[in-house]
């Protein structure tokens, strides 16, 4: 695609951004894909990187790379001092109150699995039932089925419209006394829905119930503040905000991670081991055992100064016109379906076409260079909700342009010439 092609492209998207000046941060968006120019409209599953992280995580591995918190010696303290100061940033990012709440996880899957476990294995016990969404990714049903099964604890499922929206009519009708935690993605991978989360951590509040969110898909597109949200836990994965993948984020209140028992038992995590008695160490290292992914959350600082720069502000913009172009490009194409028409979504499209498996139609389109995802997107329950095997889904981030949405249904056509 050429400067002006691009241009005009993000003159009809109404588009805030220079987004060809933003693409050449990212090296990989220059490469060709069987002798096509790559279309990446694959980043609900992992984003891509810019220069600026890559080159950060090049200078730790080149300059200081080292052991943090336990040395004495120069590359240590300078590890360390990154590393931290990583976590001071991130905390900024998310409005955390303080940096010792920022714990270090491998992604949002370990952080939900570290709740669950941690807050929730020696507390739940029969008659307590946890609440969750129709609308969830494995992540977030899965571990809470682990606890069930080692609580006797309840799992209650909050349903989902034709839209894609969570029924809060049918949700509030299942909080109740008995819920202990009520856990919900702020918005769905599957179908892109931006969910009412204040509003659920306000219901949840009231009954006594504590909340967590699982942001995975929500940090790379929108502001998040949790303390105006008022949860007590939001999860999070580097990889999916420009940063490296193994790292991520578990936010959570201060006094309820004090009151937790550690996780996982190790190194780092104590002040004192003896073989009768150990003591753990403070917020946040009692949850991190062992050496930390040191590169990635250095490297994930740097996601976000990224982001920060440009802007979520003016990200949210080019990505929601973005969708209003491919929404209105897509329901022009005869035989295709959207699955999630929420009011309120984030730049993810999820389709199904008639005659054309999602997986075919996802070989197709990589043979033109354009990047999507097929399958149940780890969100089973969704597909079967809406009674169907997978979808055909694109994403879009702040990078993507409205002439790669162009390729996307000009690939649709073409794929439906030779199925139909
Ligand atoms: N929740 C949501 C909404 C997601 O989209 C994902 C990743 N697809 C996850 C949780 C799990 O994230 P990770 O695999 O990085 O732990």
């Amino acid at each position: 695609m050429s400067r002006s092609q691009a241009a005009k492209a993000d003159a009809r998207t109404g588009a805030a951004l220079d987004v060809e000046r933003i693409r050449a941060d990212f090296p990989v968006l220059s490469r060709r894909v069987h002798g096509q120019p790559l279309a990446y409209l694959d980043n609900a599953a992992t984003s891509q990187k810019p220069q600026s992280v890559i080159a950060t995580l090049d200078r730790y591995y080149s300059e200081y790379n080292a052991n943090i918190h336990r040395g004495v010696h120069t590359l240590s303290e300078e590890a360390t001092a990154a590393f931290e100061d990583a976590r001071r940033r991130i905390a900024a990012f998310i409005n955390a109150g303080d940096a010792k709440q920022i714990i270090f996880v491998r992604g949002t899957t370990e952080a939900i699995n570290l709740v669950a476990q941690s807050w929730g294995r020696g507390r739940l016990r029969q008659g307590d039932e946890i609440v969750i969404t129709g609308l969830e990714h494995h992540s977030n049903i899965v571990p809470w089925q682990m606890l069930c099964e080692q609580t006797g604890a309840k799992l209650r499922v909050m349903p989902i419209t034709d839209a894609g929206e969570i029924d809060l009519d049918a949700g509030r009708k299942l909080i109740g006394p008995a819920t202990r935690l009520v856990a919900v993605s702020h918005i769905s991978n599957a179908l892109g829905t931006i969910n009412p989360v204040a509003e659920i951590v306000r219901l949840a509040k009231e009954h006594g119930a504590l909340t967590l969110v699982d942001g995975a898909q929500a940090v790379p597109h929108l502001a998040v503040d949790v303390q105006a949200l008022g949860c007590d836990f939001y999860a999070f994965s580097g990889h999916k905000l420009f940063g490296p993948t193994g790292i991520g984020v578990l936010y959570g209140r201060a006094a309820l991670l004090e009151q937790m028992p550690p996780w996982q038992g190790g190194g780092d995590m104590i002040k004192v081991v003896s073989f009768e008695r150990t003591v753990y160490n403070d917020l946040p290292y009692k949850f991190e055992a062992g050496t930390p992914h040191i590169a990635g959350g250095i490297g994930l600082g740097a996601a976000i100064d990224y982001v920060q720069q440009t802007g979520l502000d003016a990200i949210a913009r080019h990505e929601q016109a973005l969708l209003e172009y491919a929404t209105a490009a897509a329901l022009r194409i005869p035989g295709l379906r959207l699955i999630g028409t929420a009011r309120h979504k984030a730049s993810i499209l999820s389709f199904v076409m008639d005659g054309i498996h999602p997986h075919d139609l996802g070989t197709i389109l990589d043979h033109q260079g354009v990047a999507i995802r097929t399958g149940h997107h780890c969100a089973m329950p969704i597909m079967e909700r809406f009674r169907i095997p997978a979808t055909a889904r694109a994403s879009f981030a702040f990078y993507n342009t409205a002439a790669e949405v162009d390729r996307l249904m000009a690939g649709i056509t073409a794929a439906q010439k030779v199925f139909t």
